[in-house]
């Protein structure tokens, strides 16, 4: 069994060596424009080409593969927001493994619509008034499932954090790696790795300022926690980071920040207009955090996860307005 706090780089790698093959090498890209602005070189790297559009197939595959034939057979239960529920539809299809999907009724229409296409089973419930984690555990005993959580799963950050391994292994040493955090998966599997492969790296975990648990939890060494926050970036309206992630951010990552609303927005529309790339809100946490001045890092070398590109266009065309 492996345990969360012996997670280490040979688990990423392990991860890495399931995934070759199966997900993609996504490309890391480079603007002038950007480092001009920033002097420094700044490494993109575009998870927004991922299969099903964020990270979070690396992690759902490697926890998929790793459960018993038995547990294969009943089939997966999960609960998401979108971008982990079509990452388990998806790795439990090419697996043939049965899902079922506990989403928000509110969650974006692109995202909804994706996983029913991967041939998952979506239970929607509103998040006023009911608690997730709650429906979904009754749901898996009801139905015999095995609960994959989207963040709080030692498997789930191993693969996660495969995102920062092939970015090293590119573009080799860093001086800084800015990584989006929700529940802190990819922030603490991208840590793990970067402290092996790249030892000097400082990271840093960017939240939106509406969601600033992560950041008061880094800063206290307690566990905060944030209720429905309203912020535009979906991925990361998680209430809390989790019994797993929270120990291990505390261990390796150097520093949290936030970025406001608008921020992201502006990074949206600069990432459009000048890389010429969709990326969701909150894929571009850590872009705007560096874009936007929060984190000054003059004449570095800077990796940057761009973690998803799943963005409803309708929605972001009516903030324009
Ligand atoms: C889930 C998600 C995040 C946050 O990931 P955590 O592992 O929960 O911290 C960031 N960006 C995108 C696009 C996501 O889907």
């Amino acid at each position: 069994m492996l345990q969360e706090n012996s997670l280490t780089i040979t688990d990423v790698k392990a991860a890495y060596n399931r995934l070759l093959g199966i997900s993609q090498q996504t490309p890391v890209l480079t603007s002038r424009t950007v480092n001009e602005l920033t002097h420094s070189e700044v490494f993109f790297k575009c998870e927004n080409f991922q299969r099903a559009g964020a990270f979070k197939f690396r992690g759902a595959y490697n926890a998929l593969t790793q459960l018993s034939q038995a547990q294969k057979q009943q089939g997966v239960i999960t609960f998401s927001s979108g971008n982990h529920a079509q990452a388990i539809a998806l790795a439990g299809k090419l697996l043939n493994i049965p899902t079922t999907i506990v989403m928000p009724d509110d969650a974006p229409a692109v995202k909804q619509t994706a996983t029913r296409g991967y041939g998952a089973e979506v239970i929607l419930y509103n998040r006023h008034n009911t608690n997730r984690e709650e429906l979904t555990q009754s749901l898996a005993r009801d139905r015999n499932l095995k609960l994959i959580p989207p963040y709080d799963h030692p498997q789930i950050v191993a693969g996660q954090g495969t995102a920062a391994l092939e970015l090293i292994q590119e573009v080799g040493e860093l001086d800084f790696l800015l990584v989006p955090c929700g529940g802190g998966g990819l922030l603490s599997g991208c840590a793990i790795a970067t402290k092996a492969l790249s030892p000097k790296c400082r990271v840093i975990g960017v939240e939106p300022e509406l969601a600033d648990d992560a950041t008061r939890s880094f800063y206290s060494k307690t566990l905060q926690t944030v209720h429905n926050p309203n912020t535009i970036a979906d991925g990361a309206r998680t209430p809390s980071l989790g019994k797993i992630t929270f120990p291990i951010i505390l261990n390796y990552v150097d520093d949290m920040v936030t970025v406001s609303e608008s921020a992201i927005i502006r990074t949206m529309f600069f990432l459009w207009e000048r890389l010429k790339i969709v990326v969701e809100p909150t894929g571009v946490l850590a872009a705007a955090a560096l874009l936007e001045g929060i984190v000054t890092v003059p004449v570095a070398r800077i990796g940057i996860i761009l973690s998803g590109g799943n963005v409803d266009l309708t929605e972001i065309y009516n903030l324009k307005q």
